[in-house]
């Protein structure tokens, strides 16, 4: 059985306050509780307790989650007002553009606690952003973060205004596939920094504002606070698509984001194998227990061209196709295995891929296209009037 929200309020009614010597649901001072896939995230409103009491507190209260066994990955116990700040990095890492999080201040109070994922009272969003669109997959190196790229280049030679955050804090790789290599972050005001301006798009990424050769290991709140600041002190300005570049897998910067801004929807990545479509299936269910739609699923590396010209289904092209009908996601379409695609990636160069290779440009155009579809279909059922009648 999974893990859930209503599982750790049951057990965390026999937390009690050391100091005020009574539960601390009935003290109503649990404000939130989120979990996703394992990863939970509890944020306590102080009350008049000593800072003994509130250490003692924060650990039974740990103690009890994870007395809920097995499934229980990692715990977040957190303050409100304090959030993030007893973390540390679990090894030698930076903290982006060298700054700490700031505690987050919340009405708080509220009776019982808030659900995880999206609509959560903690999302702010982003003025001037219309459309917040993650690109997730089940494990790493299927091609997701070039996905990413090239949709946004793609989206922007629509004429689109469009930016790419990095949310790939564990393994970011903007720098290389946009060619970033060398440009120095600008700041804009007291506490907000310049978007990177390449290929017609705007970029962040953390890849440029540590020192790149340094392990980037972070803790839970750290993740929390690195994905938080990038999203938010970046001067985003006026656009029509963010896209989401998210670490592989399931975890807690999909959590964070989802509590943190408005999400139009999810692309998954998948390459054609079995094994790849099994990870693909928990990264869709995972938007789903996070109340994210999925926009579609887009099959990368689905067949290679050889020199002879024949198309060859190395991974067994179409695997994604059909598990996307099995779970009723939208299709968005194929990317072949395309060398140039790979050497414009590594030179950073992604518009060559809509330039060089007609073939591969159509196919990623195809994707961006019907990426736009189920937008318009999302924004259409946003709008949808609702008829009331008695
Ligand atoms: P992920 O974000 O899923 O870990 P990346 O986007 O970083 O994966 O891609 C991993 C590697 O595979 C990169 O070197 C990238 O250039 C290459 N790659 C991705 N998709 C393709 C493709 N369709 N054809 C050729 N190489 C690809």
């Amino acid at each position: 059985m999974s893990l859930t929200r209503e599982m750790i309020i049951s057990r965390l009614q026999d937390v009690t306050d050391p100091e005020l010597h009574r539960d601390i649901i009935s003290l109503n001072i649990l404000n939130h509780v989120s979990v996703c896939d394992g990863y939970v995230r509890v944020r306590l409103e102080p009350r008049s307790q000593s800072s003994a009491a509130r250490t003692q507190l924060q650990q039974a209260v740990e103690q009890a989650i994870r007395s809920l066994g097995d499934e229980v990955k990692q715990v977040n116990v957190e303050w409100e007002g304090n959030e993030g700040a007893s973390a540390s990095p679990a090894a030698a890492g930076a903290s982006p553009a060298g700054q700490q999080q700031s505690g987050q201040q919340q009405t708080g109070g509220q009776a019982g606690a808030q659900a995880g994922g999206q609509g959560g009272q903690e999302q702010q969003g982003l003025p001037g952003v219309k459309h917040i669109i993650a690109v997730g997959a089940g494990k790493g190196g299927v091609g997701k973060s070039c996905v990413a790229v090239n949709v946004a280049v793609g989206l922007a030679r629509r004429g689109y205004r469009v930016g790419v955050l990095d949310g790939d804090i564990y393994g970011p790789s903007l720098t290389t596939l946009l060619g970033l290599e060398g440009m120095q972050p600008q700041g804009h005001g007291r506490d907000k920094i310049e978007p990177f301006e390449v290929h017609g798009v705007k970029a962040m990424t953390l890849g440029q504002l540590v020192e790149p050769e340094k392990p980037l290991i972070w803790r839970g709140p750290m993740a929390h606070g690195a994905f938080r600041q990038l999203a938010m002190q970046t001067n985003w300005g006026e656009l029509d698509y963010l896209i989401i570049d998210l670490p592989p897998g399931t975890g807690d910067v999909p959590l964070t984001m989802s509590q943190l801004l408005p999400l139009t929807g999810a692309v998954v990545v998948c390459t054609p194998q079995k094994v790849a479509q099994d990870d693909a299936r928990r990264a869709v269910r995972m938007f789903a227990q996070l109340q994210i739609p999925v926009l579609g699923i887009v099959e990368n590396m689905s067949y290679f061209i050889g020199d002879d010209g024949k198309e060859y289904d190395i991974f067994g092209r179409g695997g994604a196709q059909i598990m996307a009908s099995e779970m009723g996601v939208p299709f968005l379409g194929v990317i072949p295995i395309n060398m140039r695609l790979r050497a414009n990636s590594d030179q950073g160069t992604p518009i060559s891929n809509f330039e060089d290779d007609a073939k591969l440009g159509k196919e990623i155009e195809a994707v961006v296209q019907a990426l736009e579809d189920q937008v318009a279909v999302h924004d259409m059922e946003a709008s949808a009037p609702t008829l009331n009648v008695h």
